[in-house]
């Protein structure tokens, strides 16, 4: 565990430098989904947003994230995307990690801290500030670990029913040339019980991209459910962990992304951001 208490301890790793924020004040400024303000409170601070996406597999939490991302101009770091490059590379992980996640299990925190702790070392040497994890923390230690280094201004809990989370993980391809994620799952889950309907339209890919679609080898039914369970059982904590920190946001996803983008904006008060950033040019 030498590596991991290393980056327990050292905020460095985390890029943040003398941007550290240490008091409840600054976090409190720094946070526009919580303490109101709109984009000018994001705009006005020194330094980048360090946010958490929580959410069950196949909820879109990688999809979200990542036009977040690109919307604030912080890194989207998905540790399933690391572990991922990890198992494609054929190093010396790459055996025992491919075991784990093809049982939908969760790899060991120790494992997950090095690949994430590399992740922004390099970032870091890049210039890149801030971040949106997703993906991590799973556990209640690697929670742990993160607090230790840092602080998070917001977490973003993503939910959707789970009939709809395991039909959208089978319905998950990506295109094995451009690296583009696309769904051919049809959902429509009728409203029932007080809840609202969902119903989603397929994401198709584009004619080129058709014949070189890729399904991940974990998003098989099977595996799917495992990973759902253990999302309940490890994960789940985690919502109360950050709830009672006053840092989690709790979103039901209304539909597909055309219906949810736009909600979720709104949620996080950024609706007018862009508007707001050319303004300030
Ligand atoms: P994802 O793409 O987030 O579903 O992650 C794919 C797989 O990578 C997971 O099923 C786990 O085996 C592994 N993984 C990703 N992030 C973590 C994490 N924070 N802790 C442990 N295992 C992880």
């Amino acid at each position: 565990m030498a590596r991991v208490l290393r980056v327990a301890r050292s905020p460095s790793l985390f890029g943040l430098g003398s941007r550290f924020y240490s008091t409840s004040a600054e976090i409190s400024q720094a946070s526009p989904f919580l303490h109101g303000g709109g984009a000018s409170r994001v705009l006005a601070k020194d330094r980048n947003v360090q946010w958490v996406f929580l959410g069950c597999p196949g909820v879109g939490k990688g999809t979200y994230a990542s036009r977040l991302s690109t919307l604030l101009g912080v890194p989207h770091i998905a540790t399933g995307d690391l572990v991922r490059e990890e198992l494609a590379s054929s190093g010396p992980l790459s055996r025992q990690l491919s075991e784990i996640v093809n049982q939908g299990k969760l790899v060991s925190d120790e494992i997950i801290v090095n690949l994430l702790s590399k992740r922004l070392e390099a970032g870091e040497a890049k210039g890149e500030s801030g971040f949106i994890l997703d993906g991590f923390p799973r556990t209640m230690r690697q929670a742990e670990i993160l607090g230790d280094v840092t602080d998070i201004d917001l977490v973003v809990n993503l939910k959707l029913p789970e009939e709809v989370l395991v039909d959208k993980c089978l319905g998950r391809r990506t295109c094995n040339q451009c690296g583009k994620g696309f769904n051919v799952a049809h959902i429509n889950l009728k409203g029932e019980n007080g809840k609202p309907t969902i119903s989603m339209d397929p994401l198709l890919p584009p004619p080129q991209c058709m014949s070189k679609l890729i399904t991940r080898a974990d998003d098989t039914e099977e595996v799917v459910k495992a990973r759902l369970r253990i999302y309940n059982e490890t994960s789940q904590p985690l919502e109360e962990y950050y709830r009672s920190k006053g840092k989690l946001m709790e979103f039901d996803l209304p539909g597909g992304i055309p219906e949810s983008w736009p909600r979720l904006l709104e949620a996080l008060r950024l609706d007018d951001y862009e508007e707001k950033q050319s303004a300030a040019a």
